[in-house]
């Protein structure tokens, strides 16, 4: 802290934190890890960590002195002290596999949640998405530039069309009704969507929610193709013709590129219909479920035999 900045009391989110440390345990439980280690440290049992992540999920922590003033605030750049006695720490990070991020919560001198390797780099695109005026138009109307949302590891990521009126207002992709629609969808699949990760093809809204010009398209492509050089996808679906003509550089019907996987980079790739289509056709609904189903099972996931699927 440098003798100008004051510190300031800011209230810490407990429950923000440990909500992001009770997926990341979950998630590793269900990868069937059983105990975490960081550098230096002994090894920690995965039921010893739950225990003291429920105390603080039950108690809370304190209120932190944030030093740092309001422009120098970033990812890296946030300095914590305590202003309470120190609290037992709680220390997590995944040995195996090591792109897993690091996620350190601590009541003694170093109250921070450090980002991972992928989170800084998606940091610093998403800052420059946030400044791009590449197309005049979109960035001359829109409130918000909608980067992507997710978990920077995900195996799979949603790619749609272009943001719309509710996506613009909140900054977040599919967040309206066809957003809820997707949400039914990754939980059909036993999944959440701090799981997996969605894009769209361009970040920013058009005008009138008409379709995103070719140009538009083309200016943002540079943008996605960083994003997932991070995320590094083993699946992509594509929901809609926008997305997957886009992304696979055809004209074919959607209805003649469902059903089965293209290859991209590596990438699995599936095309299916977009969740606005299936408001106004819920007929389409079995069709996504089909194609849903053919990329669970080639993802290894369970699909439960009593499922109705996309209701
Ligand atoms: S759509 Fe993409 S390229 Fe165009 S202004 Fe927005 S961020 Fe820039």
């Amino acid at each position: 802290m440098s003798a100008d900045q004051s510190p300031t009391t800011v209230p810490f989110d407990a429950a923000r934190v440990a909500k992001a440390i009770r997926q990341r345990l979950q998630s590793l439980q269900r990868s069937g890890v059983t105990a975490i280690r960081s550098p230096g440290k002994s090894q920690t049992d995965l039921n010893e960590l739950e225990k003291q992540l429920a105390t603080i999920e039950q108690n809370g922590l304190p209120e932190l002195q944030v030093a740092a003033t309001a422009d120098s605030i970033g990812p890296n750049e946030i300095e914590t002290t305590a202003a309470v006695q120190p609290e037992p720490t709680v220390t997590a990070e995944q040995t195996i596999p090591s792109e897993t991020p690091s996620i350190t919560l601590s009541t003694s001198q170093e109250n921070s949640v450090m980002p991972s390797k992928k989170q800084s780099e998606l940091a610093i695109v998403c800052q420059e998405v946030a400044n791009c005026t590449a197309c005049a138009e979109l960035a001359s109307t829109r409130q918000n530039t909608v980067f992507g949302v997710g978990n920077p590891n995900a195996r799979l990521v949603f790619y749609g069309e272009a943001p719309g009126a509710d996506e613009d207002k909140q900054g977040e992709p599919f967040v309206g009704r066809a957003g809820k629609l997707l949400n039914k969808i990754i939980e059909a699949m036993g999944l959440t969507r701090d799981e997996i990760y969605i894009l769209n093809t361009i970040k920013c809204r058009p005008p009138g929610n008409r379709n995103p010009t070719p140009e538009e398209q083309q200016n943002c492509a540079g943008f996605l193709q960083r994003q997932l050089e991070i995320i590094q996808p083993e699946y992509i679906v594509c929901l809609g013709a926008i997305a997957s003509h886009s992304f696979l550089e055809c004209k074919t019907p959607i209805g003649k590129m469902r059903g089965q996987f293209f290859d991209k980079n590596g990438i699995k790739v599936l095309c299916t219909f977009h969740p606005a289509y299936l408001l106004r056709d819920p007929r389409r609904k079995r069709d996504v479920w089909d194609d849903i189903q053919f990329l669970m099972k080639d993802m290894g996931l369970k699909i439960p035999k009593t499922s109705e699927g996309v209701t």
